[in-house]
């Protein structure tokens, strides 16, 4: 059943909740197992989510509903963030040292509610320090804001893109954390972009509803994959609609070479080859490298340095042709500002659970907008298709709106395990409908990937670490 917009009746619409608990958990899947995700810098990555659950004293429970179909609005909010296996424990931690900020309190429903919870939970003035607002403190802070989102859209029976969608220009403005953002990007600004987007609402949602949203597919590209595989792949991707790959280049030159001349026949000159370096070069190393793959016309080149390196990314786009990409590891919404100030890049890639959750992101895609650069999220890993299709659609709906030279990232595993995957046809992401941020893994498979309790990974103990 799918479920429509009509037929949702907001839960607990005159009700006050309360957050009666804060769950977290480390979730781990072996994918280095396949080396699915593998790149230039993550050769091993097992996908993993630092995981937490808002509940709320509301009646009823998601628990037996979570897994059937037209799961319905709950009283619960679920949230992440991503990492690539150690280090998820840290995480959990950071994130269990935020739940004063969120246990005994109601449960938040309007944009002020989450304006106050964006602003407390990244100005605790001791966990500041660790920061200040980047890290481990940073993304933990993302993670409760995610769950408290999917909460709060579950509340109002609407998937979050389109809650945030209805919102007024002064609402969405009242979400961002304005310091440091203004000698770029003022709150007035932010306001004259929202109103004048505002008219085009309706068409772009009932468009957005009707074709969904671009797609491009990075499932043929991973590093570890045999030159095999990855023609095979890349041709089942154009098969399947999408008009833009991506492969992950950096290792090796003439590896790279061959890889991309291998994709470019496979594919043709009609599809879009980006590639991703995954932060592997210095500025020069860069500009050399890449203008050894020009002639094979990669759409950008993604993540060419550190991410911390501003300058660096200006000079790599002034020293090759290829246009420049990055985002995914940018830790805050000042170093987005300072890549558009400093004009070092032609994509904007958002990642829904690096920043502090949808508020941060507003602020990155305002900062897009105003400088008309287009977002093109990263959704690589486990559950970020999920989360950032909705930002994706909101730009569209109600800030850039347009879907031009914009794609969010699809990567075709791992969507089993959630209660309303994101789903792609023919190149295209189709806008969520059920209410909440897509965010909910499924009961049986949190239990099964638990590190390092869970049958998965207790299976792949070593009798030396087991003792037997
Ligand atoms: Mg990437």
């Amino acid at each position: 059943m799918t479920m429509q917009r009509s037929d949702v009746i907001p839960l607990g619409a005159h009700m006050s909740l309360t957050v009666t608990d804060f769950e977290v958990d480390d979730i781990r899947f072996p994918t280095s197992e396949q080396l699915d995700g593998s790149d230039a810098m993550n050769p091993d990555p097992d996908y993993s989510a630092a995981y937490v659950v808002l509940r709320t004293d509301g009646a009823g429970g998601e628990e037996h509903d979570a897994g059937t179909e037209g799961h319905g609005p709950g009283v619960e909010g679920h949230g992440f963030c991503f990492t690539i296996g150690r280090g998820n424990d840290v995480m959990a931690a950071a994130i269990e040292g935020l739940r004063s900020y969120v246990v005994g309190r109601p449960a938040p429903r309007t944009a002020a509610d989450l304006a106050a919870l964006y602003r407390s939970l990244t100005h605790d003035s001791q966990l500041r320090w660790l920061g200040p607002e980047k890290g481990v403190t940073h993304m933990a802070a993302g993670a409760v804001l995610n769950a408290a989102w999917d909460l709060a859209a579950r509340l109002a029976g609407k998937p979050v893109w389109r809650f945030l969608a209805e919102m007024t220009p002064e609402e969405l403005v009242s979400l961002v954390d304005f310091r440091y953002l203004t000698d770029a990007l003022t709150p007035q600004e932010a306001l004259a972009l929202l109103r004048a987007a505002e008219p085009g609402r309706a068409g772009r949602t009932g468009r957005l509803l009707a074709e969904g949203y671009p797609a491009y597919t990075t499932s043929p590209g991973w590093l570890g994959y045999d030159d095999d595989k990855l023609v095979r792949l890349a041709k089942e991707a154009v098969a399947d609609g999408f008009t833009q790959i991506k492969l992950k280049v950096g290792a090796d030159l003439d590896d790279d070479i061959r890889r991309l001349a291998l994709a470019r026949r496979a594919v043709g000159p009609g599809i879009r080859i980006a590639v991703d370096a995954n932060q592997r070069w210095d500025v020069a190393g860069a500009v050399e490298w890449m203008t050894a793959l020009a002639p094979y016309d990669p759409s950008w080149i993604e993540e060419p340095t550190s991410p911390d390196d501003v300058l660096g990314h200006a000079a790599v786009r002034a020293g090759q042709p290829v246009k420049v990409a990055t985002g995914e590891h940018v830790a805050n919404r000042v170093v987005f500002k300072q890549l558009l100030q400093a004009g070092a890049v032609d994509f904007v890639q958002i990642d829904a659970a690096r920043v502090a959750g949808v508020n941060e992101n507003l602020a990155v895609l305002l900062l897009a907008a105003k400088y008309g650069v287009p977002v093109c999220p990263h959704a690589g890993g486990v559950g970020l298709c999920e989360l950032v299709q909705h930002l994706s659609m909101f730009d569209y709906v109600a800030v850039s709106g347009s879907r031009e030279d914009r794609v969010i990232e699809y990567v075709d595993h791992l969507h089993e395990h959630f209660a309303d995957p994101a789903v792609v046809k023919n190149g295209h992401y189709v806008a969520p409908r059920a209410p909440g941020f897509s965010a909910r893994m499924l009961p049986a498979s949190l239990a099964a990937h638990r590190y390092p309790q869970g049958p998965v990974w207790q299976a792949r103990r070593t009798p030396e670490e087991t003792g037997r």
